[in-house]
């Protein structure tokens, strides 16, 4: 195996079990891997630190073990099955109200560059390695060996989360099996889930507890649903009580499975949604909303967005605090990781000063159980939530 020796001093965050090497660490490269290819990595005096994947880039070496251990069949398995062991045990596998979770959230789960989301009986993974993609087929027959017939199908979603410049063609493809976008459960709610053509890998699955505490707020409110998606707080919304409830986003498709979603739990129910842009939508509300979920896409992919994504989310939860009706409940996301829970606050603090509302912080949400931070890898928690109070 291609062995990589750190500087002098540079073994010290991988001695606390921190999984990403970074190039400007490396001293020396002895042997010239290829991309994906799995490295040892030593420090200057020749101590083992830790195994990898190696990739051109500013992260050179993603850890896959901090011990010399062969990586085999049965090294991808074992902790495939760690990860589905945990998802039982937290309540999330083998659950008949909910049958979708994320199964592997990469460096939460010690395989950095590797998601995997279960629909009911399709498994989504989603690579951003080239040495995870490289193991695709080994990984989806390890899902089949552990999951058995509750498993028909493993779908590779990763043309687009793959760096391009690897040259590797990844594209979106059924690597074993076969299934139709499906109808899968969350907390008994049904919603309809395309993991081919719809973003990410096809569900926000990390606003589940969220949209619960939604339907415990929901009762009686006017509910404003800002970057819906297919809908999966309104749902929430109008089963917790809502006296009407309004979905907006621009995508025409997901507004349309947001009026599937809610016609296939309801019947005649006060909904409507719009396939429009929110910060337009948002300019033009008056104070007819007494509950409002704001939940943005990443506004900052990198640092370099970092200023301008603070702007925006100080421009959207101003407007929201300013027009929500007294009394009303603001649910404020950031999915940037990017964006620290401080700098988030800050913006959001900021807005409720230009608003000039008497604002209370109710709850600070962030990510759901299934989506585990490690504890070395502070950079994982990526989710973000204020509920205030707007008085
Ligand atoms: N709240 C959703 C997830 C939101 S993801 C859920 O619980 O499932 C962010 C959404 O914002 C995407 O659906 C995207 O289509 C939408 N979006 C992005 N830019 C937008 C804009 N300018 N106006 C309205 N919607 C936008």
């Amino acid at each position: 195996m291609v062995k990589i020796i750190l500087k002098s001093g540079k073994e010290q965050s991988l001695l606390r079990f921190h999984p990403w090497v970074f190039s400007g660490a490396i001293k020396k490269i002895e042997g010239s891997p290829a991309e994906g290819d799995l490295v040892e990595v030593f420090s200057v005096s020749n101590d083992f630190l830790a195994i990898g994947h190696y990739q051109v880039g500013s992260i050179a070496v993603r850890i896959v073990s901090f011990s010399q251990v062969d990586i085999n069949d049965l090294f991808w398995k074992t902790k495939l099955q760690k990860a589905f062991q945990m998802r039982k045990s937290i309540g999330l596998a083998e659950n008949p109200q909910t049958n979708v979770y994320r199964l592997v959230h990469g460096e939460g789960d010690g395989l950095p560059g590797l998601i995997i989301d279960i629909y009911n009986d399709t498994a989504v993974m989603q690579m951003h390695s080239i040495g995870m993609y490289r193991i695709r087929e080994q990984l989806a027959k390890a899902l089949k060996d552990i999951y058995g017939d509750q498993l028909v199908a493993v779908y590779d979603k990763s043309a687009a989360t793959i760096p391009f410049k690897a040259n590797v063609g990844a594209k979106n493809e059924y690597i074993w099996g076969e299934s139709q976008p499906a109808e899968v459960l969350e907390y008994g709610n049904k919603f309809r889930v395309d993991w081919i053509e719809g973003q990410k890998t096809g569900f926000f699955i990390d606003q589940r507890e969220n949209r619960k505490l939604v339907e415990f707020y929901a009762k009686d409110r006017s509910v404003l649903n800002v970057f819906g998606y297919t809908g999966g707080f309104s749902v929430y919304a109008l089963r917790g009580g809502a006296k009407l409830v309004h979905s907006v986003d621009s995508s025409e498709k997901a507004i349309e499975l947001t009026n599937q979603n809610v016609a296939s739990n309801f019947t005649d129910t006060p909904h409507e949604a719009f396939a429009v842009d929110a910060f337009e939508y948002l300019n033009k509300i008056e104070n007819q909303y007494d509950l409002i979920i704001l939940d943005p896409p990443a506004f900052a992919k990198h640092q370099s967005a970092l200023k301008n994504a603070l702007q925006a989310y100080k421009r959207i939860n101003a407007r929201a605090i300013s027009k929500i009706k007294p009394g009303g409940i603001l649910f404020t996301f950031s999915c940037s990781q990017v964006v620290g829970k401080e700098q988030f606050r800050q913006a959001v603090f900021s807005a409720a000063a230009i608003a000039k509302r008497e604002v209370r912080i109710l709850h600070q949400l962030t990510q759901p159980s299934d989506h585990p931070v490690n504890i070395y890898h502070p950079e994982g928690e990526y989710l973000k939530g204020l509920v205030l109070y707007v008085e």
